[in-house]
């Protein structure tokens, strides 16, 4: 039975009990030296140098002009969709095959996704399935304050204001064709790159190509701060506004506390930054380690006959977590039971958020790749390998 095969398989290529998570963290380098640097000078929390250097490195890395760091990625995906223009009771265009901080943090500006269909290539947004969604939905209405056309929803009336495309499982989408629709139709797009650092598509990092991008560093990313999220732009002013209203929009003076509008608490403590700046040391040995993983892993299972999902054209994956299509929902459920039985995690894919009871009213379109990917994808473990 080649369920006792992979199982056997992906035991002998970790040690215990790192596959008993999909993605355990690890600490190559520097993590404890700055966290006991943090406690010997007292700066643990909002206040410190590795705040600042974390943003730094980030933005040298992913080669955007600007980053600001946040508590966590839900909350860069909140001010990166106020900053876009989203106002209440806008829309916003998101997938259905997503973690479901994307759908949340499209709440939490008071706006409501729709759903539609990822690519079957890439498992992210795919963009036929966008212009087709937009073609027969919507229509351009002239906005009288801005002097420019919206683009209205037929069914519910209400503007579509932003575009949030997802690199699932760290494989890039095709993302320069999702951001020339936005051109076309005159709509932001926000890249949740939460789970891609790493991650290029044609030369570029997954994050820079939209208005913003955003990246998460909870505890099983790529890379992690115990927890953190960044938002990248190129956009001077956004990035300003963005640490501003992230940091309580106080307005810097040396003894006086005054705030100019209503800002969030979303800051980074230091504490967080510098186990994120110790791992961004080492993240081209990590990427190069679990790169090589997915490498091993797509060899055995070609052999068995199995499709592990790979990158797609163009695209250069940080293999965040690595994954198999079986071959229907009977040999995923078989495969999930034998594997947690024997103490080794694998998890399906999302439950598409529209199944979900607080998004099951949201507007949908044809899913016929996210069901495809629904009964057959399953992620194994992918941790760093000793
Ligand atoms: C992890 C993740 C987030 C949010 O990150 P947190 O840091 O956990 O808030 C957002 N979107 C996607 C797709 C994610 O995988």
């Amino acid at each position: 039975m080649s369920n006792e095969k992979i199982i056997d398989y992906i035991k002998s290529l970790y040690v215990d009990e790192d596959i008993t998570l999909l993605h355990k963290p690890v600490f190559l380098g520097n993590e404890k030296k700055y966290l006991e640097e943090c406690i010997d000078t007292t700066y643990i929390s909002s206040v410190g140098r590795f705040v600042t250097q974390f943003e730094e490195m980030t933005a040298n890395y992913t080669g955007s002009k600007y980053a600001i760091a946040t508590v966590n990625g839900t909350t860069a995906l909140h001010i990166a969709l106020l900053l876009s223009g989203v106002n209440p009771d806008d829309e916003v265009i998101t997938q259905a095959l997503t973690f479901v901080a994307t759908a949340n943090a499209i709440k939490h500006a008071n706006a409501n996704p729709i759903f539609i269909d990822v690519d079957h290539a890439t498992m992210g947004m795919s963009p036929q399935k966008l212009e087709d969604w937009i073609v027969e939905n919507t229509f351009k209405k002239l906005n009288s304050k801005t002097k420019k056309n919206d683009l209205i929803n037929k069914v519910t009336k209400k503007r579509i204001a932003a575009i949030v495309p997802m690199h699932t499982l760290g494989h890039p989408c095709m993302i320069d064709k999702i951001v020339e629709l936005g051109n076309k139709f005159n709509i932001p797009v926000i890249e949740d790159s939460a789970e891609s650092l790493g991650s290029v598509y044609k030369d570029k990092h997954t994050g820079t190509f939209g208005l913003m991008g955003i990246f998460s560093y909870n505890g099983n990313k790529t890379i992690t701060a115990g927890g953190g999220g960044m938002i990248v732009t190129n956009n001077e002013q956004i990035a300003r506004k963005a640490k501003h209203i992230t940091t309580t929009a106080k307005i810097s003076h040396k003894w006086d506390y005054r705030h100019d509008e209503i800002g969030y608490n979303y800051r980074l403590t230091n504490l967080n930054a510098a186990v994120g700046v110790a791992q961004m040391e080492n993240i081209d040995k990590i990427l190069t380690n679990k790169r090589a993983t997915a490498q091993i892993y797509r060899a055995f299972f070609n052999n068995l006959g199995i499709e592990f999902f790979t990158e797609h054209k163009n695209s250069l994956s940080n293999y965040w977590l690595n994954s198999i299509l079986l071959d229907n929902k009977n040999e995923r459920d078989s495969f999930l039971q034998y594997s947690n039985d024997n103490n080794v995690l694998s998890r399906p894919i999302w439950i598409p958020m529209n199944k979900l009871k607080m998004f099951k009213d949201c507007q949908v379109g044809n899913l016929d790749n996210t069901k495809y990917f629904e009964d057959r994808a399953v992620s194994i473990p992918s941790g760093y390998r000793i």
